[in-house]
């Protein structure tokens, strides 16, 4: 069985983002292991998005379709296509949006054993355990590989990033588009760019508890004093008060921030499963007994009108 590695590099523009480089963080860890080789396959990059993933840490790269807009349907062939090409023994496919996607329909194409969600990898000898939150994080599941190739899904800020090393390129061209490929037309970016939510390390989240929508300029500067990007509960996105890009939970992103402030929100089973594998979580709730603070490491029980207003202001006072 080859031992070669594959990594999914998503790009965005002339750069790679972050999960790619945490999924040939995972790569590299399993290659020296196992003694394989890391191979990451960018498909439909920018020239700049090449040299980006060439410069990042894996031994090869393939690049498939440089240049070219390449839609899901297509950019899961691409992968499999990359998985048989270099007979990757595991591919690791970080879970962003996209990613999601072409785990599933790349390792279905080929018949192949998936983990989803991994935030952690162990190999002992030739064995590859790897653990997921399932049940909404209340337990771990140990999914061992058994099948080649073998996909894993990486949860972003679940592994580290390899350090950067040169690699050679190979181009090639994408498998040919599906007959009834869909015709994409327009392209239209958010007028703000915001971090992602699944690869910000802080997150301030605001729940039901603001109120009203008219508060969460309170969550937004907390944000924007330490860095962090706005989440939400549910209950406030069916509201109407905030984007569904912004829902953490069970039907809206899983994250794991280094931080996670979650500011009048009850932490509701259905919201935990999207930030419970947070490294810190600090609850904000005018109730002592909201299930949230069973879940936090820190908590603050008072009005998170007040509340918040005075934590912005105490840390723009230490930064000076
Ligand atoms: C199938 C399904 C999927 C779901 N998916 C998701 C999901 O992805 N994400 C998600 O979040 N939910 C999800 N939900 C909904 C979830 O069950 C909860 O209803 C929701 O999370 C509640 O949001 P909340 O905590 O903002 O509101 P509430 O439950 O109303 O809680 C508000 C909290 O704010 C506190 N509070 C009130 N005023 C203040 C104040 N002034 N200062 C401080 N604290 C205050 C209250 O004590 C309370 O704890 C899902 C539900 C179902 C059935």
């Amino acid at each position: 069985m080859s031992n070669s590695i594959l990594v999914y590099l998503e790009t965005e523009g002339d750069a790679l983002r972050k999960p790619a480089l945490e999924g040939l963080g995972a790569a590299r860890a399993m290659a020296t292991a196992l003694g394989g080789v890391v191979v990451g396959v960018t498909i439909g990059a920018s020239e700049g998005g090449v040299a980006a993933a060439a410069a990042a840490g894996a031994d090869e790269i393939l690049a498939l379709g440089v240049g070219e807009t390449v839609l899901p349907m297509r950019r899961a062939a691409a992968l499999a296509m990359a998985t048989q090409k270099c007979a990757a023994a595991y591919v690791l496919v970080p879970a962003t949006a996209s990613g999601r996607d072409m785990l599933a329909l790349a390792a279905g194409a080929l018949g192949a054993g998936v983990a989803a969600d991994a935030t952690k990898i162990d190999v002992s000898g030739s064995d590859v355990k790897v653990t997921r939150p399932v049940y909404a994080g209340k337990a771990l599941q140990v999914v061992v590989a058994k099948r080649s190739p073998f996909f894993i899904g990486l949860r972003p800020n679940s592994f580290a990033p390899a350090a950067a090393k040169t690699a050679n390129v190979t181009r090639d061209a994408l498998p040919a588009a599906p007959a009834n490929e869909p015709v994409l037309r327009e392209v239209k970016a958010p007028e703000v760019r915001r971090v992602d939510l699944t690869e910000a390390a802080v997150i301030v989240a605001g729940g039901r508890g603001l109120k009203g929508p008219e508060n969460f300029h309170l969550v937004e500067g907390l944000a924007a004093a330490i860095g962090g990007a706005v989440g939400a509960s549910r209950a406030v996105v069916d509201a109407g008060w905030r984007p569904h890009s912004e829902q953490v939970g069970q039907t809206g992103k899983t994250v794991s921030p280094k931080l996670y402030i979650a500011c009048g929100i009850s932490g509701a089973i259905q919201h935990l499963a999207g930030m419970s594998s947070s490294k810190c979580i600090v609850a904000i709730n005018k109730d002592r007994d909201a299930p949230i603070f069973k879940a936090a490491d820190y908590g603050i029980v008072g009005d998170c009108i007040e509340v918040l207003p005075a934590l912005t202001a105490a840390i723009h006072a230490a930064k000076g």
